[in-house]
């Protein structure tokens, strides 16, 4: 959606939400871009906390090139990340939108997910400047983008995570439960599953939570089958927020159940940080420069995406309406052929 077309003169910037790796790549491409275009560029740090919170207010800078020399390689963010409950209030939407007026600011561009989107598109309602998401969320749960930055990254964590495990399962023959993120997600665990050739992927596109006793039972004679078929590992790889209690649990359930001896291992926040892979250092540069470019063609109101590996916009309402589901030829793939395969290899 384009606004009338102004001189753009300041651009605010902040990363909101869970950190992602190639927020501080994108942080340098907005910088750059907008040096190249002589517009200055203010960080506001800590989330949407930058634009609430006084004494995190008084924080916000210029970014020079001398600020975003040297992090693209940088996992994390400069300018901090943060969840920020005020967002949630009227008054928190005042007092962002005050701030914003009263630094002059044209446009804002926020690094985040659905959750910071929701919050720019609350913003736009009390503040009159344009407003740009660039999707960073290690969940790629935002639609009409290809990908989202930090994606790559934390399924290559994941992937070199669970490589190591499989060394250790392979040495004492044992099952593994690996739990990986994804909030509500099953991005990263699809495609660490299929990467690492997991006996078994538990996701939300495979598995809702009412058919939990039936899974225990199948689960259990499926391990039990392996077992006796062949002497090996055996890695169940699961979204977390999936199984009541995690990994944790279903190891318990497992013992008790079937006397099958397991062991739990919640990836947790290491696929949230690192260095960013080139995928992802790349995206998020394209991404940085587009969104500096939308904000010079008077574009309001929308995310930046890739879609077949070129870059576009699209609505902020459909980024963070409409859903985005794990490819079914993937969970085809891993739930017809693989898994059943590699539950009678000898
Ligand atoms: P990730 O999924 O990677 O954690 P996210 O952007 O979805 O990233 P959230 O914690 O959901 O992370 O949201 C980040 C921030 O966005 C919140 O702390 C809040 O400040 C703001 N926000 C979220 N939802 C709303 C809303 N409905 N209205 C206003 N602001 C919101």
């Amino acid at each position: 959606m384009t606004s009338a077309t102004k001189q753009v003169k300041r651009i605010g910037l902040l990363t909101s939400g869970g950190d992602a790796p190639g927020m501080n790549a994108a942080i340098r491409s907005v910088v750059l871009a907008a040096h190249h275009y002589h517009i200055d560029v203010i960080g506001f740090v800590h989330g949407y906390n930058g634009l609430v919170l006084e004494e995190y207010i008084s924080q916000s800078k210029t970014l020079t090139l001398n600020d975003v020399n040297s992090i693209i390689h940088q996992g994390g963010t400069i300018l901090k990340s943060a969840r920020c409950p005020m967002m949630l209030e009227r008054s928190g939407l005042e007092q962002a939108a005050n701030t914003l007026t009263e630094q002059a600011i044209d446009a804002l561009i926020v690094i985040g997910g659905d959750g910071s989107f929701t919050g720019l598109l609350a913003l736009q309602q009390l503040w009159q400047g344009q407003v740009i998401g660039v999707p960073g969320t290690i969940d790629n749960d935002l639609a009409n983008t290809d990908f989202t930055i930090g994606f790559s990254t934390a399924v290559n964590t994941g992937i070199e995570a669970i490589d190591k495990i499989r060394d250790t399962a392979d040495a004492f023959e044992r099952v593994f439960i690996v739990e990986l993120m994804g909030r509500h997600s099953g991005h990263i665990t699809f495609n660490v599953g299929i990467a690492c050739a997991a006996e078994q992927v538990l996701s939300f596109e495979n598995f809702s939570q009412e058919n939990e006793a039936s899974k225990l039972k199948q689960l259990a004679e499926e391990i039990q089958q392996a077992q006796q078929n062949r002497h090996g590992s055996y890695i169940i790889v699961m979204a977390e927020n999936l199984w009541s209690g995690g990994a944790t649990k279903l190891v318990e359930q497992l013992q008790t159940f079937a006397g099958i001896e397991c062991t739990a291992c919640v990836l947790g926040h290491i696929q949230r940080g690192g260095s960013p892979v080139a995928k992802d250092r790349i995206l998020a540069t394209k991404m940085g420069v587009c969104a500096v470019q939308a904000v010079i063609a008077g574009e309001t109101g929308i995310m930046i995406a890739e879609q077949q590996g070129a870059m576009s916009h699209v609505l902020l309402t459909s980024a963070i309406s409409e859903g985005k589901h794990v490819s079914s030829q993937l969970v085809d793939a891993q739930q017809n052929i693989l898994a059943l395969s590699a539950q009678t290899h000898c």
